[in-house]
Order: C-alpha cells, then structure tokens, then sequence
C-alpha cells in the first residue's frame, strides 16, 4: 500500500535518475543531499522554486529509516504524498483530518519499516504519545520544512515551531534539516538558534530572479490599470493575480473575464470541487488567469507562469518574493506587477491595528509593512532592495525592474508636504475636527463641498493653497508621508495626524523627496480631476 522504492545506500545520484527521473542535481543539491546522508545538520536557504524536497527525500530514501518531514500545511503534505507515492516512494502523513483507522494503519507501518517518508504537522509533536511512538521506528532524519516559521521576528511565526527545538535532545544523533525560501539574516540566525541547528552546515543559495522584471505602480483604477498590463503585454499568457479579500478576488475575476481575459477566481471560501476545478484548469490548459487570494500558489508548480500581479498591497516583502517567485520558473522573462496606492496604506495600518494580535505581534507587523512600504516609495533598483532585504548583494542597476528600465524622476515635495502637515495641524487646532485624506485635500486645492463650508474650512489660512498639484499628485504626497511615519491614518475612518516624524519636515530641516511617477501622468491622461 505503500509504494515499492528500495534504494538504501544507493549513490544519490543514482536516485534522482532512477527515482525523481531527473539528470542532474541542481545548484548545492548534490552538496546537501551528500551532506544529509552522512549525518550531517543543515540549514537550506533557498529561493521557491529552487528545488528544495529533493533534499531531504533523497537522503531518506538513502539513509536507513524513515524520514521524518515537519511540513506547517496539511493540504501540501497530501500532494507532496501523492507526488511521492506515484514515483513508487513509499511515503505516507499523519494528522488530524484523517481517521482512526487510516492514522492506525500509518503508524503500523512505520514501526515495521514500511516507510521512507512520513509528514506530520509540527503540532503533532505535542501531542501525547507521539514522541514515544516515533521511539518506536527507525528515524533517517528529521525535515523541517518552513523553518522560518520558527522565529518570532518572522513574518509566519507558529508557537508550535517552537517545540521542534527538543528533537536535538530527543534524538541527537538523527541529521536534522531545515529548509526555508524566506530568511532575512536575523531570521535565519534566529532559527539556527531556536532549532539547536550549532553545528550545522549552511547552504546559502542566491535569491535572484534575473528574469523576473519587478514593477510597482502608483493605483489610479487599479482594475483597468490590471486589464491594461495583462491585453497589453500578456495577452493569451497565464498568470496570477493576488488580492486581499474573497469579494475583491470575485469582482477582479468577474471583470478580466468581461474584459475577455479567461480568469478563474479561487479563494478559500469556494468550495473544494470548485478550486480543484480552477487549479487544474490552470496546471493543464494554457493562457488561464488565476485571481486569488495568499491561499492559492503553495505548492503549485507551474513552469510557465508568465505574470504575477498584486492589485493589493502584501503584508511583507517575505510573502511579495515568494509569490512574485511563482512567476517564471521555466528561466523564461515573466513579470512581477504591483499596483498600490493610498487606500492600501491606510486600509493595512488599520487591519493591524484592529488585528488581535498582542503589542509585540503589532509592532513586528508594521515592521514587516513599512519594510514592504520602502519597497514600494523607493527610488532605487527593485532588485537589489530584495536582494539587500534577504540579506545578499546584488548590484547597484540589474537593468530588469521599473526602476531600472525607465528611472523615475525625482520630485522634490518638501512644499506641498509642509501644505499637507500644517493644514491637518490646522484644522486640528483651529476647527478641533480631525479629517480623512480627501478632505485635506479639498481644503488645499481649494474645493469647497457643503461639509467644508459648513464647517468653515474655506477661512483657514491654508485654503487653496495646493491648488496647482492635482487631486492625484495630492494623494501620492498622503500615501508618501503616510508610508513614510510622516503622517499616521488612524482610526476607522483613517484620520490624519503628524506623527513624530513631522517635525523636521515642518521645520524645512528634512526634505521630501518622492518618485513624480505615474500618479502624475495618470492623472492629467485619465480621470484624475474630480
Ligand atoms: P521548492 O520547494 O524549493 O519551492 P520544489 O522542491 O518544489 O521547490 O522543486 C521545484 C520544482 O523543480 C519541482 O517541479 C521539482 O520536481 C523540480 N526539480 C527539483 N530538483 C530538480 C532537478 N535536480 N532537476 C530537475 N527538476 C528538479
Ligand atoms: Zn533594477
């Protein structure tokens, strides 16, 4: 029942042709696997896509007894089972979906030695009795994949990661590996630590994706931006887009397909024969668009995936690279596109702040979400941001991301920042209210609604006094300030208060320089005057 494979002692490389059917290694596999199936520790960093099981299941197939593989995704271990089972790979998962029955027979086979793989979730460990029972078979080493989930600074910390530690004291002389496509340096020096991974060997892979072209783009109407990018340069291709919520991921699907564009939506809230349907559409026919939410992609391995589009803003550089990193496995050019405004900032400042996480948890989320803000406001090569980010060189220009390719210019906003700041002071002040974002800008640009005069907004001194920058070009200096910690959004209603960082601006000691990028051109092209 439980496939067929006998390879122990095999050379690895033997395995990988005669098991995996591929011909050769790639990049340090052949180094970990060696490495693995002589006892040895290792920590894997290693891009998505790069090839990561293959270095763990060939030394469990190699080595004597049953490798243990810690995996945080119930639905990933079927697949990676099912993956396993098919090239004859006698593998099996044990969790908490399955019955009494199907876990009894599991177990029996691993006591009797009738498996090379077995998949648990890191829960399981602490559940009574399952240490004693792994005690009960022969263990070749322990996987842990995911491993950045172990640290608390990471942008996936799961408590129960943190029980993995004691497999070293339980079974110290059992090769542990750890695998992770999302480490900055103190993540993976956290990780080391926590999993008592001291004397293991690390294998660093570079992160780069030279053939991704990496985009981010200022939100007009984000929707016909989105139909624009996929008729224009990927017409016919297939891609995913990724959005924040169901309805959002329903709307966005229902409008590419409108607008003639063959896009399935998938969300968790679907039911299960409908995303199988919308996966398998997307893995066999060609051209197929998937609008989803972060659920979708986890183990989807399409080559061919020519775009990935994010119409809203991700919670941390960690999740953008490794769904942008879905894009163009095949090696082929694919593109990484972004678009986020405004209404992201202040809609991703809320959702924390609301969230129920304790304080610690908030601030390590707003950490991650003003990382991913620098990204976004940033002037320099997208490239090597990430590649700095994850703690790796790249160089100054990689002639492959927006900023390279078309050098935004540079607009020096110190002005209209300091217009911004003082009227929300003002109005503060003077009116006592406190305001969104379009009221300020009413206020600047001089645009008198029956709130404004109501409220005699048109007597402060800073009335009109924006009014030569657009509603659009408006917004870019909100969104800049507010991604910057010049500005805060807070409250439900996303009201504008100076934080700290205000001072200096308004002093004129500290400019504002900014991208005068697409908001601008957009802007004065399209709907931009309200
Ligand atoms: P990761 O877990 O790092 O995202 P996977 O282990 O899922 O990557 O591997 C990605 C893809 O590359 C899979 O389709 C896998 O079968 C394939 N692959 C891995 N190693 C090799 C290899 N040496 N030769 C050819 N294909 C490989
Ligand atoms: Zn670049």
């Amino acid at each position: 029942a439980f496939g067929t494979v006998q390879v122990v002692g095999q050379d690895p490389r033997e395995v990988l042709a005669g098991v995996f059917g591929y011909d050769a290694f790639r990049g340090e596999q052949e180094e970990i696997v060696r490495h693995v199936i002589n006892g040895g520790d290792a920590v894997v960093l290693m891009p998505t896509g790069g090839g990561k099981s293959i270095c763990y299941q060939i030394p469990a197939l190699v080595r004597e007894g049953t490798g243990i593989v810690l995996s945080p995704l119930v639905a990933l271990m079927h697949d990676q089972v099912a993956a396993l089972t098919l090239v004859g790979v006698r593998a099996a998962a044990l969790n908490s979906s399955m019955s009494l029955e199907e876990r009894r027979e599991v177990e029996q086979a691993y006591r009797a030695g009738q498996l090379d793989v077995l998949y648990l979730a890191p829960e399981r460990l602490s559940a009574p009795g399952t240490i004693d029972f792994l005690r009960q078979g022969r263990i070749a080493l322990f996987a842990i994949d995911e491993a950045h989930c172990v640290s608390q600074w990471g942008h996936d910390f799961r408590p129960d990661y943190l029980r993995l530690g004691a497999l070293a004291e339980y079974w110290p002389d059992v090769p542990r590996i750890a695998l992770t496509a999302t480490a900055t340096p103190e993540t993976h020096r956290e990780l080391t630590e926590r999993l008592h991974l001291e004397k293991a060997k690390h294998f660093v892979s570079s992160f780069d994706r030279p053939n991704i072209r990496y985009r981010i783009e200022a939100k007009q109407s984000v929707r016909a931006q989105l139909i624009a990018f996929i008729r224009g340069e990927h017409a016919g291709d297939a891609g995913i887009v990724y959005a924040l919520s169901r309805k959002r991921v329903e709307q966005t699907a229902k409008a590419l397909r409108e607008a003639g564009i063959d896009a399935v939506p998938y969300h968790a809230g679907l039911p299960a024969e409908v995303r199988l349907r919308a996966q398998t559409r997307f893995l066999r026919e060609d051209g197929v668009v998937v609008v989803a939410t972060v659920a979708f992609g986890m183990g989807i391995d399409k080559p061919d995936v020519r775009f990935v589009a994010h119409i809203d803003l991700p919670k941390s550089i960690e999740g953008y690279y490794q769904e942008t990193g879905r894009a163009g496995r095949d090696g082929l050019p694919a593109q990484a596109w972004l678009a986020y405004g405004l209404a992201d900032v202040v809609q991703q400042r809320q959702l924390i702040e609301s969230g129920d996480g304790d304080a610690a948890t908030r601030l390590n989320q707003t950490r991650h979400l003003n990382q991913m803000l620098s990204l976004c406001e940033g002037v320099t090569c997208r490239r090597q941001f990430l590649l700095n980010y994850f703690g790796q060189q790249g160089s100054a220009t990689c002639g492959n991301c927006d900023v390279c390719v078309n050098p935004p210019k540079l607009w020096d906003a110190t002005v209209p920042a300091q217009m911004l700041l003082s009227t929300v002071l003002r109005t503060q002040r003077e009116r006592n209210r406190t305001f969104a974002a379009g009221q300020h800008i009413d206020v600047l640009r001089g645009t008198a609604s029956d709130r404004v005069t109501q409220l005699r907004l048109d007597e402060l001194t800073t009335w009109g006094i924006g009014a030569e920058w657009t509603v659009a070009q408006w917004r870019g200096v909100v969104r800049h300030l507010l991604a910057t910690g010049v500005l805060e959004a807070r409250g439900e209603w996303g009201v504008l208060a100076p934080a700290e960082a205000a001072k200096p601006v308004l002093r004129g000691e500290e400019r504002v320089m900014m991208r005068e990028e697409v908001v601008v051109r957009a802007a004065t092209r399209g709907r931009g005057t309200r």
